[in-house]
Order: C-alpha cells, then sequence, then structure tokens
C-alpha cells in the first residue's frame, strides 16, 4: 500500500470534464478531501469553439479545464491529478482505485464523469471534418450553420426526427443514407414535399481542406457539393467500463442505469454528464456535478454527525 492509499479521501472523481470538476468544486467548498483523476481525453477535444454554456460561448472547451484547474488551485483539500484509471473496487465500504501508473486512491464516495466516445461512422474523410464542419448537436453549432446548404449524414430509425430538428436551422437539407434508407413511403413523401433529397449510395469519401468539407464523393452519382453538415450519430460508447466493474448494468441505450442526483444501486457512487446521459452539454455535465456534489456531501455530512457523536 503507498502513501496515496493510506491517505483516504472523502470523494474521489473519476475523469475531470465539466461535469467532475463542477463536483470537485463544490466538495472542494465544502472542505471535503477531493482527488479528481483525469485521463485528460474528452470527446469535445476535436472541436473549434464551444457555444451554449451561458458567459462561456464561444470559448474552446480546454479554455474552460484551464480556467477551472486554475481556479481549483485555492483549495488546497483538492487534488487533480493526470493519470487513468484501470480498476475500481470497493472494499469494505470503501472505493479502491488502480491508475496506470500505479498509483491507488481509496475514498469513502466515487464520482464517475467519464464522458462518452465517439466512433465515427467508417467514411473516408469523416474524422477530417468532424469537429470543423459536420457535427452531431444543432444546439452546439447550428447557429453557426444557420441557412446554409447542409449535409445530413446518416440513417435508422433517428433519420427522420433528426431531419425535422435539423430543419428548425437550415431548410436546404440534402440526406445521405450511404445506403438503402430506412424511410417509409409517407416520410419520403413529406422529404419531397419540402424539397429534401435523399441520396442512397455510398458514400465513397469526403474531400475537404483543414477541415472544411467542400464535396462528397458518391459512387456512380459523382461529387456533391455540400459545405457543412450534421450526422445522425456518432457511434457513442462509453469512455470507461469503472461502473461496469463495480456492478452497476448499463441499459439498452448504452447508458448506466441512475437515480436521482446520479447515484447509482451501488451505495455512494454516483455517475454524472455524459456518462450518465449520453450527450449532455457542457453546462448540463456541470450542473449535474454540481448536483452531485452537494447530495455527496449532505450524505457525508450525515455519516460524519453519526460517527462523531459527543460522548
Ligand atoms: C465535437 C463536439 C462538440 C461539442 N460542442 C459542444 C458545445 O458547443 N457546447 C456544449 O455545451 N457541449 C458541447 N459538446 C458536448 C460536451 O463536450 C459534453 O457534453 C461535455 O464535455 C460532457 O462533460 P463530461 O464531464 O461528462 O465529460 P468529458 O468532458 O468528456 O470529460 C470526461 C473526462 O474523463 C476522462 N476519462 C475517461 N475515462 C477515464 C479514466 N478511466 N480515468 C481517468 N479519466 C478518464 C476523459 O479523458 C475526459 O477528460 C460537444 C461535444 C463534441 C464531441
Amino acid at each position: 500500500m503507498n502513501s496515496q492509499t493510506r491517505n483516504i479521501q472523502d470523494v474521489a472523481i473519476i475523469g475531470g470534464g465539466p461535469g467532475g470538476l463542477s463536483a470537485a468544486l463544490v466538495l472542494g467548498r465544502a472542505l471535503r478531501k477531493v482527488t479528481v483523476i483525469d485521463e485528460g481525453k474528452p470527446r469535445s477535444r476535436v472541436t473549434v469553439k464551444a457555444h451554449g454554456f451561458l458567459t462561456r460561448d464561444g470559448v474552446h472547451p480546454s479554455e474552460i479545464r484551464e480556467v477551472a484547474h486554475e481556479q481549483m488551485k485555492a483549495y488546497e483539500n483538492v487534488q487533480v491529478v493526470k493519470d487513468t484509471v484501470e480498476i475500481a473496487e470497493k472494499i469494505d465500504g470503501l472505493f479502491s482505485l488502480r491508475t496506470r501508473k500505479g498509483e491507488e486512491f481509496l475514498s469513502r464516495r466515487l464520482i464517475v464523469a467519464t464522458g462518452m466516445k465517439d466512433h465515427l461512422p467508417k467514411i473516408t474523410g469523416m474524422e477530417k471534418v468532424y469537429g470543423k464542419t459536420v457535427f452531431h448537436c444543432p444546439y452546439c453549432d447550428g447557429w453557426e450553420r444557420k441557412g446554409e446548404p447542409l449535409a445530413i449524414f446518416g440513417n435508422g430509425k433517428g433519420l427522420m426526427p433528426f431531419i425535422k430538428t435539423i430543419y428548425n436551422w437550415s431548410r436546404d437539407l440534402i440526406v445521405f443514407t450511404n445506403g438503402p434508407a430506412a424511410l417509409i413511403d409517407e416520410e419520403k413523401r413529406q422529404l419531397k414535399q419540402r424539397g429534401i433529397d435523399v441520396m442512397e449510395e455510398p458514400i465513397l469519401a469526403i474531400e475537404s481542406t483543414n477541415g472544411q468539407m467542400e464535396q462528397i464523393l458518391l459512387k456512380d452519382r459523382g461529387p456533391v457539393k455540400r459545405t457543412s453538415g450534421f450526422m445522425v450519430t456518432t457511434g457513442e460508447t462509453q469512455a470507461s467500463a469503472i461502473p461496469s466493474m463495480l456492478g452497476v448494468p448499463l441499459d439498452e441505450r448504452g447508458q448506466y442505469e441512475t437515480r436521482e442526483h446520479g447515484q447509482t444501486s451501488i451505495n455512494g457512487l454516483f455517475i454524472i454528464g455524459d456518462a450518465k446521459n449520453t450527450f449532455t452539454s457542457i453546462v448540463g455535465a456541470a450542473s449535474q456535478g454540481y448536483e452531485a456534489g452537494v447530495a455527496l456531501n449532505h450524505d457525508l455530512a450525515a455519516q460524519d454527525w453519526e460517527n462523531e457523536k459527543p460522548v
């Protein structure tokens, strides 16, 4: 057992995105001993600017992290460690974490804020444009593309509702299904009525320069000019299996089962942010971090009250 394990934390937080750091701030201010362990690879690192967080509109997510790290320095009871948690167990009521660098941490409570990982459709050139001119979240990047000729990439059950949403930002849409479209005749009729073409030919490549999409190359049809777009799904999966290791089930949407404030069926284990809701947004993850931090502090305060009964 090394020095870190003897030093039991009130709360360990895995993941230092807006969810984890927000929880760390509120718990730090509640005088709790907190360690945040963060690998530093958020899914949003591919983006150029983040939008929709009041007072932070248009900044890069890394800037929000840098400011958070700077402000966290005021709280000597909070430490942020750059490492990856590989193994988690619950032993005798304490959470035990082991990291890639060989450190061990013990804590009374655990917050998992490890986010999601994107697995983009296997289309040549898609990775070069994702986060630059092709996006998933219209609330994050729709305003900048309003009224533009847009491509919509995707197929399946989520396609039609997604088209209706994107139609709010632009009426000039072409849908690329990369194979036979899973649309019923009535849906095809509604799209045609609104002048929305559905191109079912296989996509050979997306051509771009420095992230700026230029055209979509289709088998047989050839190039189709579109300079930005949205995709129905990024094929996201959980970035970490830590909650599974501790016994939390994943539901059919790939989300860990949680209750109020992110509490799981494992006592003292909370899951917040994208790991809880797939795509939360920066302000949403930060809000969940605050909420979970307050709930955990109440819980710890009640336990401390019982354990420290005056004689
Ligand atoms: C391209 C793109 C653009 C976006 N644009 C916007 C936008 O404009 N506005 C907006 O509000 N939202 C935007 N989002 C969404 C937003 O980034 C996320 O919803 C938000 O960051 C989720 O926060 P989080 O704290 O849950 O997870 P994250 O920010 O993903 O942070 C999770 C952290 O946990 C770490 N981690 C994972 N596993 C481990 C482990 N085992 N050990 C240690 N650390 C680990 C990761 O490396 C990462 O640092 C965008 C997302 C993408 C992909």
